[in-house]
């Protein structure tokens, strides 16, 4: 953790006046530069103003508390870089063995080779002095020297000395060896990058909810009295009501969508540009800001500020909706709904401050479980589930703890892992506008949280810990996205900017 340090020591600051006293309270004036603002003792005898003033101590610590949250930003930014570079220390520690090995083995070879030459010589030179004697006596005495005999034995050694030792060369011109150390690179290179790609499209009337097909090749988005299909072409189709929530199927090209008119409806691609709407579903009594279909499309689960959640049967081939039932245990706005991926496990949440844990019972109807205890009495913003034992859950006040909480399965009921909290950058300003749902890429380990100005790109590593590798500012808490499913994309929309801004993202 990196210590907050405050570049003035307290005990010199000084007022004004230099009176050398320390400082009791602070002036917030905004005329005033610098030393003016401080008062001392001396300084408080004759003070006389309007303007505010707070005591020096109360300062201090509202600007460490900020720096403490600073700190913890600017730690949670470097931390996933320090960890990776950890990783390609470690890759290089094993490189290094690997080379120090294979060295040792060259420089062995080599200096075996010299003497294996020089045994070849030596060999070469020794003679029996009976032998010689012989040849003196049978006047064989001139030169026979076998310079063949000699040339085949050292080409011998050489032939073998050389294969093993190319052997050795071509280990170290492997690629494979250095893989890990580039992939590490690659992504320390693309860490904090997302590529825009595009910004261009302009959208001014609020856009409210934004959805991709499973291809990523469809975009649907929702505005006040109109859905709009991206292919980036459009169509265009009607609708009554501003729209809060579209659920693409992943089957076909149809969705669902629903919002302020408290209906539902289904759409259903006819031709390139058709698209047809089926009957207007209205049971709720009040808005609708979740949607959720379950993975065979059999299912859909609506949750609403009337404080229901209804159950559907969805037909989409035939663009219909069946209403099964409807469960009511929320005493305010259903605000998130998520099923688990046995699809055994409904929770939801909302502005009850309750996370609300459905069970599917033996006659496949879904039924109250029990509410999950949590530290934290606030609003529940967002829900999702990282894997069957895991959700999490973000926060949703205004004024807030600002953080994403993880809930873990434990003697099968899901229990808050403290440990696992995720704080977010803290925001008493705004308050949470929930339209953004949470998007998961499965073959990225990615998470997309939009929270409060923010949109957080988070990294789920093992054991489900959660990581930011970094996030995105906006102007306003107002801003709608979504990810393709392949976690390539990310495309996002706000009312300041007023403009669809589509993203790449490069993290590997
Ligand atoms: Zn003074």
């Amino acid at each position: 953790m990196f210590q907050t340090k405050m570049i003035e020591l307290e005990e010199q600051l000084d007022c004004s006046k230099n009176h050398k006293q320390p400082i009791q309270m602070v002036i917030l004036d905004k005329k005033l530069m610098r030393e003016e603002h401080l008062l001392c003792s001396i300084c408080l005898e004759n003070f006389e103003s309007d303007t505010k003033i707070i005591g020096f101590k109360k300062v201090l610590k509202m600007i460490q508390e900020n720096q403490k949250n600073q700190v913890e930003n600017i730690q949670r930014l470097i931390e996933f870089d320090v960890e990776m570079v950890e990783q390609f220390l470690n890759e290089l520690h094993k490189l290094r063995s690997y080379f120090i090995l294979l060295f040792d083995e060259l420089l062995t070879n080599s200096q075996e080779w010299i003497n294996s030459l020089n045994a070849i010589g030596q060999h070469n030179s020794n003679y029996s002095f009976f032998d010689e004697l012989d040849k003196i006596i049978d006047g064989r005495i001139q030169n026979q020297f076998d310079q063949e005999s000699i040339v085949n034995q050292i080409t011998t050694l050489n032939n073998s000395l050389c294969s093993k030792i190319n052997l050795q060369f071509s280990a170290l011109k492997n690629q494979e060896i250095y893989s890990q150390c580039g992939s590490i690179l690659i992504n320390l290179n693309l860490n904090h990058h997302m590529k825009l790609i595009d910004n261009s499209i302009k959208q001014s009337s609020p856009c409210y909810a934004i959805s991709f097909n499973q291809s990523g090749t469809l975009m649907v988005s929702a505005y006040n009295c109109d859905i709009k299909i991206w292919n980036f072409e459009q169509g265009k189709i009607g609708h009554t009501s501003t729209i809060c929530c579209l659920q693409f199927s992943k089957l076909s090209n149809s969705f669902v969508s629903a919002g302020f008119d408290k209906s539902i409806r289904c759409w259903k691609q006819i031709k390139q540009n058709e698209w047809h709407s089926s009957l207007s579903y209205q049971l709720h009594t009040e808005c609708i800001d979740c949607l959720l279909l379950n993975k065979s499309e059999t299912q859909l689960v609506s949750g609403s500020r009337d404080k229901s959640i209804k159950i559907w049967k969805i037909d989409l081939v035939n663009n219909q909706l069946t209403y099964l039932y409807s469960l009511d245990k929320h005493t305010s706005s259903v605000w998130d709904l998520q099923l688990n991926s046995a699809e055994d496990t409904l929770v939801s949440c909302g502005n009850d401050k309750q996370i609300i844990i459905w069970k599917l019972n033996e006659m496949e109807k879904w039924q109250f479980g029990y509410v999950v205890i949590q530290s934290i009495q606030e609003v529940g913003s967002r829900l999702c589930f990282l894997n069957d034992d895991q959700f999490i859950w973000v926060t949703g006040n205004k004024v807030s703890k600002d953080c994403i909480s993880t809930f873990e399965l434990n003697n099968q009921q899901y229990q808050e892992n403290l440990k696992k909290e995720v704080k977010l950058i803290q925001n008493s300003k705004d308050m949470e506008f929930n339209l953004f749902p949470i998007f998961k890429s499965k073959n990225k380990n990615l998470i997309i949280v939009k929270h409060k100005s923010y949109v957080y790109v988070i990294k789920v590593q093992k054991e489900g810990e959660l990581k930011i590798i970094t996030q995105l500012k906006y102007e306003s808490n107002c801003i709608l996205g979504a990810l393709t499913d392949d976690g390539r994309y990310l495309v996002t929309w706000d009312n300041i900017g007023q403009k669809f801004t589509l993203y790449e993202l490069l993290i590997i």
